[in-house]
């Protein structure tokens, strides 16, 4: 048996290639005219104000902080189930993390440990400065909750929707409709913000590197810009107050990075984002399909809300001795010598050693542990033909029967 299924993989079109090559064969290599156009083509896919195209998730996260005023002595809340990431980036600007627990259905953050971890807060007086929610494995958060929390709390939100693009709810907490036009887009930032996205290979679009940084607010936009890039300027009308008379001009007026995406890249973007729709397409018609295989056995699945559209970067399942007879490390190894690369999202935030050094330990956060314990992720990306899904059904319904 020499069959393998990795559990992602991106989908690279003949015309994807095409548009990179014109590139290579053009005046721009790095930010310029295809980076504009990826930007305008993913504001408008997601509805907001503005994008800032950037190398990666975990720079624009970096960023994102700094733009919010982040620093030294502040305090960041994230999820343990995530990335490291989507903490690292408050360690870099030498605020401090703190982490919410999940809610062990939906596997987002859960806004009732939210809501009693700020009220704690509040009387301590260490509230967070900011928030960031992770739409896990594609899934929207709460946004209405944690927006109003937001609201009655004063911090602001960082949505890293690195796994989330294209996905979507509905207004206050109705049943998603086929009529999308009242449906809130992730990335239109009407409950946060910014909103950040990753095109890493295995998310649901592709740059190579790259992330992306939306918001519907001019002044974050203009700081965003400038931190990509140095913090530099070549716009006259914010310049300093001196006097500038030369023929070549441009100020430095902020100190930044660079974080900026290449054409190349963001020509690949662009055409991987005119195939938006047929991924998330393929990926909820995979994800249906595992839902109805699973449908008789007593695996545990992700809760997608109703209110909920997901993008189904993941596909995840929890295995427990309790639900299903098996351990995870069995289901593992026994798919795994059958040739399908499973994997586990995420190890807890606060369980890997640099965080432990940190202070945080086994049992800080239970939910996030436990489903740790228990996550497996199963192959899915929009090429996996359904021979192989039924495949990788078949394979664990099977080892959960004997
Ligand atoms: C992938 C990912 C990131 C980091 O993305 P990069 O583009 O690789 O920097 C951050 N947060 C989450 C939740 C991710 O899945």
């Amino acid at each position: 048996m020499n069959k393998c299924i990795s559990y992602a993989r991106q989908d690279i079109s003949e015309a994807d290639i095409e548009e990179v090559i014109s590139v290579l064969r053009s005046e721009f290599l790095t930010q310029g005219p295809s980076v504009a156009a990826f930007e305008r083509g993913v504001a408008a896919v997601v509805k907001s104000e503005h994008a800032i195209a950037v190398s990666s998730a975990t720079s624009a996260l970096h960023i994102a902080c700094l733009a919010l005023g982040v620093g030294t002595g502040d305090s960041v809340w994230t999820v343990p189930n995530t990335f490291v990431a989507s903490a690292n980036c408050a360690l870099y600007c030498g605020a401090s993390v703190q982490f919410v627990d999940i809610d062990p259905d939906t596997l987002n953050m859960s806004t009732s440990d939210l809501e009693e971890r700020l009220i704690v807060a509040r009387k301590r007086n260490r509230l967070p400065k900011v928030v960031i929610p992770v739409h896990f494995a594609g899934q929207p958060c709460d946004m209405p909750e944690i927006y109003k929390l937001s609201k009655a709390y004063g911090f602001s939100i960082i949505e890293d929707a690195s796994h989330a693009l294209g996905a979507y709810y509905a207004p206050n907490g109705r049943p998603i409709t086929e009529n999308q036009s009242e449906a809130i887009k992730i990335g239109s930032c009407v409950h946060s913000d910014i909103t950040v996205f990753s095109f890493h290979p295995v998310k649901i679009i592709t740059t190579g590197e790259g992330g992306c940084l939306t918001t519907n607010d001019s002044a974050l936009a203009n700081k965003l810009k400038l931190l990509r890039s140095h913090g530099i300027t070549s716009d006259p009308t914010l310049f300093k107050s001196r006097p500038f008379d030369e023929i070549w001009n441009y100020q430095q007026i902020d100190i930044g990075f660079n974080y900026r995406m290449t054409d190349i890249g963001a020509a690949l973007g662009l055409s991987q984002l005119k195939r938006l729709d047929d991924f998330l397409f393929a990926r909820n018609e995979i994800a249906r399909f595992y839902n109805s295989a699973f449908s008789s056995s007593r695996l545990r699945t992700q809760l997608i809300r109703f209110c909920n559209y997901s993008s189904y970067h993941l596909y995840v399942v929890r295995i427990s001795k309790d639900t299903v007879g098996k351990t995870q490390r069995e289901v593992y190894y026994h798919l795994y010598q059958n040739g399908v690369r499973v994997n586990v999202h995420y190890i807890p935030v606060h369980r890997q050693p640099f965080y432990e050094g940190l202070g945080f330990k086994e049992g800080d956060f239970p939910e996030a542990e436990k489903y740790h314990r228990e996550a497996l992720t199963l192959p899915l990306y929009p090429s996996m033909n359904s021979e192989d899904c039924a495949y990788v059904a078949e394979l664990l319904n099977k080892v959960l029967e004997t």
